[in-house]
This record gives C-alpha cells, structure tokens and sequence, in this order.
C-alpha cells in the first residue's frame, strides 16, 4: 500500500469551524456531571439551571427510576428489534395505550424521539404532489420530514392566520393534499401557536391540521394534555404529536389520531420500520410519568407558578424578554434578547462563570439578529436558587452594559 501522505479531505470543515471561531459562535459541549436537576454540576462548576426541558422534575421521580429499573430486572435492557421484525413488546403496547387514553384519542404511536416522530410522520403521510402550509419558526423536524416528503412547502410568517390563509388560497385548485401545521408551543420565543384559527383554516380549505406538542406536553392543558386541551379543540386536530423526552422526563416522542392514522404509519414511517424499538426501561418510564401528570398535578402549579414569578423579576430588571421586537413568550420558556451572536455567547459564558446555566442561542438556531439567552423554568426550582440566578444576571448584566 502507498504510504505517502494523503491531503486530508475533510480539511474544509476545519476551514468552517474556524470561520464559527471568528464570529465567536463556536461552542463546546457543557459535560454533565451529576444528576439533571435545578441546580448541578457542569464542567466541574456548580450551577443554577436554567437550560433544562426537565419542567417537572421528572428525570429523577423515584417512582419512575423504580419503573425503569423494574422492567430492566423483569425483561432486559433492549428490545432486540425494531417494532415491525420482532421488537414490539407488551409494555410499548401499554405505552401507547395509556398515552390514547390519556389525549382522549383513538390510538397512539411511539417513536425514539419528538424528532423521529415528525419526521417520519410528515415524510410518510406526504407525497411530492402535495403541499405543506408550516409556520415559519416550525422545528427542525417537522422541516426534515416536510423536505424528504418531497412535498412542496409553503411557509407562512410566524403566527400570521392571514398569510396562513393567503398560502393555502394559492393552492386550493391544486389536486394534492395539503397539510397545516404549527408548533403548540415555538421551542425558541416561547409563545403558543394560533390553534383554533389554524384549525378553522384547515377546516375551511380541507387540509389535514397537524400539532406538535413537544413543548406543551406536561406543560399546557389540564395535567399537561398540550395545547389541544389548553383551547378547547378536541376533534379537531388530525395528527398531534408529542414528545417523551422532555416534560415527560425520558426519551421519546408519539402520534396521537384515528386508528388508521396510526395502523397506516406502522406501514410507512420510516423510523418505526427501520430503528429499533425503545428498551423496556424507557417504556415503563414514561408509563410511570404519566401516573404522575395525574396524581401529581401540584408539579405543574409549581411550574406555572414559578414562571409568572420568573418573567417578572426579568422584567423589572429590565432585560427584553419578548415582546417588542420578537413575540413575547407565554410559557416557562423565557429567552433573553441581545441580538448580536458573539455578544450573547459571552453573556452566556459570563453567566455561567458565575454560577447560571443559561444557553446562548443565535444563528442558524434563530434569525440574524435575534440571538438570545434562553431560560427555562422548571417546578423543581426554589425560591431560593432563582433569587440567586436573578442577582447573578443582574450583576452579569450591568457589567456587560446590558442594563442599565
Ligand atoms: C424538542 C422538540 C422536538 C424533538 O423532540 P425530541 O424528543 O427531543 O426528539 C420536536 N419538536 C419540537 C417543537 C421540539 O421542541
């Protein structure tokens, strides 16, 4: 074999991250050390967390471990399979079941994740003859499962029923189905999608209205049922998804609809004939979690209740939380607006320096412009802890010439 030196073709990556490095958007990976709690240790450093989808504390539920490490005892730690071959076991069954009985539905699908779950629905349920009417800050997914679809997009600006209505319009006399679809609850700006005009809309022009509740799940709605509780549009929402993976404590996402939507993705979603099932521990995890969104409703006051006190401080500090130049937030998560991407990059390292976790987000995650620090309530934390965050941001904040 020629042992001379081979230029290394992966070399223009080096180029592109360097380029990141310039523009001082470039990130490590903060390394858990402990557990996923309010406050924990990351990269050695004890810190406030502020970072977390954990909403309701449920990472570290002792019934929940208990589920996990009884069903890893009783039936292994893998499924062996993926669901369609040999890896459909009784407790992804019970799963589902409970989850259909839960959003008051007729049946429920399981995927490994909120991401496999929309793409792998909308990429299944779609063909290049059709059209996808999709808000313009829709998730990363729903945007993959739309491209590989090969359906023809139609983004409508952020929340605007008109627009929504104008694109749908421009289709109408197109033979393909279309398909209208929303956040519940927009993962960066943290306010809620327009459900009851959208579904007006999708009734009006005949589409197929579609929901993903990741953010909403455990969150909005009696017991944290998602946005289709919250306004009231029971029947109305042909596809509504939801996520396993954040409220809910574990890892995963599902399909709620009619029986034959979901008979119908066993047949075609990608990710459920092609990756392997979840092991029995996540399964008897997240069966246990929603034991708790029941019996355990006092988690979500706390939630809320936090929230309402954490929006007002950041305020009376005088940071923009939303509102005038970006859609104000409705829900636990609250982003701190800066605008410029380096600058919020060293907020973020600042803060942290000082003993915040708070995530510094900016292009492409949001617009050029709109780079933020995101925080996220949870009901975990106490009084005490988000006392401590706010003199932090507020210290952090003057020294930076953030506030004034
Ligand atoms: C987090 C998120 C997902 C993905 O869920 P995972 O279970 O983490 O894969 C999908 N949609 C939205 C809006 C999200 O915020």
């Amino acid at each position: 074999m020629p042992t001379a030196t081979r230029t290394n073709p992966l070399s223009y990556l080096t180029d592109q991250l360097n380029e990141l490095k310039s523009k001082g958007t470039h990130f490590k990976l903060r390394v858990l050390e402990d557990e996923q709690a309010p406050e924990c240790t990351f990269d050695g450093k004890r810190v406030i967390n502020l970072a977390s989808n954990n909403y309701l504390g449920l990472t570290t539920h002792p019934k929940l471990r208990e589920a996990a490490l009884e069903a890893t005892r009783k039936y292994g730690v893998g499924s062996g399979a993926v669901r369609t071959i040999a890896g459909t076991m009784k407790i992804h069954m019970e799963l589902e079941e409970k989850i259909a009985r839960f959003k008051n539905v007729e049946a429920c699908v399981v995927f490994q994740s909120g991401f496999a779950a929309n793409a792998g629905t909308v990429s299944a349920v779609l063909g290049k003859e059709d059209f996808i009417i999709s808000d313009q800050l829709n998730h990363a997914s729903i945007i993959d499962g739309a491209r590989l679809s090969r359906a023809k997009i139609l983004v409508f600006n952020h929340k605007d029923l008109a627009h929504a209505e104008q694109q749908l319009a421009s289709v109408q006399d197109q033979p393909g189905r279309k398909l209208l679809i929303t956040d519940g609850v927009f993962s960066m700006d943290g306010d809620i999608g327009p459900l009851p005009g959208l579904c007006d809309l999708a009734e009006k022009y005949g589409a197929i209205m579609m929901v993903d509740d990741a953010h909403a799940s455990g969150v909005l709605g009696r017991n944290g049922r998602g946005t289709i509780d919250h306004f009231h549009q029971h029947g109305r929402v042909d596809i509504q998804v939801g996520t396993l993976s954040k409220a809910i404590g574990a890892l995963g996402g599902y399909v709620c609809g009619t029986r034959d939507l979901i008979d119908y993705l066993y047949h075609r979603a990608r990710p459920f004939l092609f990756s392997t099932s979840h092991p029995p521990s996540v399964a008897a995890t997240c069966i246990a979690a929603f034991d708790v969104l029941e019996q355990e409703p006092e988690r979500i006051d706390k939630l809320w209740e936090n929230t309402r006190f954490w929006k007002k401080e950041l305020g009376l500090l005088g940071f923009d939380i939303g509102g005038k130049t970006t859609p104000a937030s409705e829900t636990p998560i609250t982003p701190i607006i800066l605008g410029d991407g380096a600058r919020t990059m060293e907020f973020s390292r600042e803060l942290f320096q000082e003993g915040v976790l708070g995530t510094g987000i900016a292009f492409p995650t949001v617009p050029e412009g709109k780079a933020r620090v995101r925080t996220i309530m949870t009901s975990g934390h106490t009084q005490q802890e988000l006392q401590r965050a706010l003199e932090v941001l507020q210290k952090v904040g003057k020294q930076m010439g953030i506030l004034g």
